[in-house]
C-alpha cells in the first residue's frame, strides 16, 4: 500500500438512518485516511429532495461521531470547498454543465418514464441489455422546439461516446474494462433541475481532491460513466474501491431485519460503539489481528490490500462476541458510567465499586445491571425454578443451620465454612443452595461481594424464607 495521503469522503444520501452497510463504508474509508495522514470528507447527496431530509442527515452526523468517525470537511464543520451538501451546490453543477454542453456533449431528452420502460421491456423481451435508445440524441432544433412548445419537461443526457473502451484498475477488483457501446447515453439532469448521482458524485470526488473511492461493489457498473464525465471535463479521476456488499449469515442479502439494523438500533440497544467498529472492520476486510482492536490498534491494522472480493457475512452472534470484548476493555470509570442509569441513586462510591466490579463479568449490555440490581438493593424477584429446586434438595435443616451462622456476623469465608461445618456439606451442594436463596438464581456474580452490600437482615431473611419453601 502506499503511504501518499489519501483523501478519502463518505457520501450518504440522508434518505434513511445510517445502516450496517453504509457504516461499514464511511469506517473503511475513514481508516484509509486517517492511517494515511490524510483527508476525510463527509459530503451528503441530498440531491433527490423528495428522499431527503434534515432529521436523516442529524442522525447520520450523530450516528457517525458515535461510532467514532470525525471528518475534516464536512457540511457541519466547513471545508475548501463547502458547501458540502449537494442541494447547496447547484451553481457549481450548473457551471460544469455548461461546459459539457459547450462541448456538444449533452442533449435533452423528452421521453416519458412511460415510453422509457416501454422500450426497456422491449429490449428485454429481445434478449438484450435494456439501456437508453438514443431516441432524443438526434433531433434537430426544430424537433425540440417542437417538444417544448407541447409543454414536455426536458432531462439532460450525456452523450457517450461510441466504440470507445474505459478501463480502470479498481483497488479491489483488480483491472475493469467496459465497451462504451453497451452504455446508454445516461441522465445527468432530471426534469426537476437536480443533477443526477452520476454526475454531482463525480464532479465533487474531482472538485475536492478526493484520490480514493471507497463504496460499495453496486456502484461497479456506475464508475465508467463517471470516468466518462471526468474525463469530458478534463477533471481528475480518484481511484475506486469497490468493496463487497454486505451480506446475512445465509448468504442472502441483509435480512429485513438485519439490513433495517441501524446504527442508531444497535445504539439503543446497548451495543458500544468498540464493538460495531470491530465487527465492521473485518467485513470485507481481513484484519491480522485476531484480538481486540482499540482505535490506534485498528488504524495500525488497516491495509487497503486486504479489502477483500469475498462476500462480507454480517453475523449477529460476532457482534455479540465483539460487544463482551468491549465491555470486558472499559475502564472501571466507563463501565459505572455505562449501567449508572439503572443503579439506584445514593450509593457511596465504594458501594458503587463493590458492585460494578461484582457484575461485571455478567453484563453484556446495560440493562443486564437491572437483575443484580434487584438481588442487591431491592426486594428479591421470583426465584428461578432451578433455585426453587436447589434449595428444596438441600432441605429445610440446612437453612436453618445457615441462619444461625449468618446472624453471628462472621465474613463471609469464615460464614460458609462454618455452615459446611454444620451442614456436612461442602462445594456446590453448600454454595449453591445458598446462592439460590439469596439471589433467586443457580448463577451470577461472585456472591462474596455482593453479600457485603446487601443487609444482614435481608439475607437472614431470604435465608428463613428458603427454610420454609424446603420445608414445605
Ligand atoms: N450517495 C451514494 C450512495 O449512498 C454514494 C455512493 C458513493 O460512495 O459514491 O450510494
Ligand atoms: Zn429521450
Amino acid at each position: 500500500m502506499t503511504s501518499t495521503p489519501l483523501v478519502t469522503r463518505f457520501a450518504p444520501s440522508p434518505s434513511g438512518h445510517l445502516h450496517l452497510g453504509n457504516a461499514r463504508t464511511a469506517l473503511l474509508s475513514y481508516l484509509a485516511a486517517r492511517k494515511t495522514g490524510g483527508r476525510f470528507i463527509l459530503r451528503v447527496e441530498d440531491t433527490d429532495e423528495s428522499r431527503s431530509n434534515d432529521v436523516f442527515m442529524q442522525s447520520l452526523f450523530d450516528n457517525l461521531r458515535w461510532l467514532g468517525l470525525d471528518w475534516d470537511e464536512g457540511p457541519d464543520v466547513g471545508g475548501p470547498q463547502a458547501p458540502y451538501r449537494q442541494q447547496q451546490r447547484r451553481a457549481i453543477y450548473e457551471g460544469w454543465l455548461a461546459k459539457l454542453d459547450a462541448a456538444g456533449l449533452t442533449y435533452p431528452c423528452y421521453c416519458s418514464p412511460a415510453e422509457l420502460s416501454l422500450s426497456r421491456k422491449r429490449q428485454l423481451a429481445a434478449g438484450k441489455p435494456p439501456r437508453y435508445a438514443g431516441t432524443c440524441r438526434e433531433l434537430n432544433a426544430a424537433q425540440q422546439a417542437d417538444r417544448v412548445a407541447r409543454g414536455l419537461p426536458a432531462a439532460l443526457r450525456f452523450r457517450v461516446p461510441t466504440a470507445q473502451t474505459v478501463s480502470f484498475d479498481d483497488v479491489v477488483h483488480g483491472s475493469q474494462s467496459f465497451a462504451t457501446d453497451d452504455i446508454g447515453d445516461f441522465i445527468i439532469r432530471r426534469t426537476d433541475g437536480s443533477t443526477a448521482f452520476f454526475f454531482s458524485n463525480a464532479i465533487d470526488d474531482a472538485l475536492m481532491g478526493v484520490t480514493l473511492v471507497l463504496r460499495g461493489d453496486d456502484h461497479l457498473t456506475n464508475t465508467p460513466r463517471q470516468l466518462l464525465i471526468l474525463q469530458a471535463l478534463q477533471l481528475p479521476a480518484p481511484r475506486y474501491a469497490h468493496v463487497a456488499l454486505l451480506i446475512g449469515m445465509d448468504g442472502a442479502k441483509l435480512s429485513k431485519r438485519e439490513g433495517a439494523m441501524s446504527l442508531g438500533d444497535l445504539r439503543a440497544l446497548g451495543y458500544l460503539p468498540g464493538a460495531v467498529r470491530n465487527h465492521l472492520v473485518r467485513l470485507g476486510h481481513s484484519c491480522v489481528t485476531d484480538g481486540w482492536l482499540d482505535d490506534a490498534a485498528m488504524l495500525a491494522d488497516f491495509d487497503l490490500a486486504r479489502l477483500g472480493r469475498a462476500a462480507a457475512r454480517f453475523d449477529e452472534a460476532q457482534l455479540l462476541h465483539w460487544q463482551k470484548e468491549a465491555v470486558a476493555h472499559l475502564s472501571d470509570e466507563a463501565f459505572r458510567d455505562w449501567i449508572a442509569e439503572h443503579l439506584p441513586s445514593g450509593l457511596t462510591g465504594s458501594q458503587l465499586a463493590t458492585f460494578a466490579a461484582a457484575v461485571r463479568p455478567n453484563i453484556v449490555f446495560p440493562r443486564d445491571a437491572m437483575q443484580w440490581v434487584a438481588v442487591v438493593f431491592g426486594e428479591p424477584t421470583a426465584l428461578a425454578p432451578e433455585a426453587a429446586d436447589a434449595i428444596k434438595e438441600a432441605g429445610a435443616d440446612f437453612f436453618a443451620s445457615a441462619v444461625q451462622v449468618f446472624e453471628r456476623g462472621l465474613d463471609f469465608r469464615q460464614t460458609v465454612r462454618e455452615i459446611g461445618q454444620a451442614t456436612l456439606r461442602k462445594g456446590p451442594g453448600l454454595y449453591m443452595p445458598l446462592r439460590a436463596a439469596i439471589t433467586g438464581e443457580t448463577h451470577g456474580p461472585e456472591l462474596a461481594p455482593l453479600l457485603t452490600l446487601i443487609p444482614a437482615a435481608e439475607i437472614t431473611a431470604r435465608l428463613s424464607r428458603a427454610q420454609q419453601l424446603a420445608s414445605a
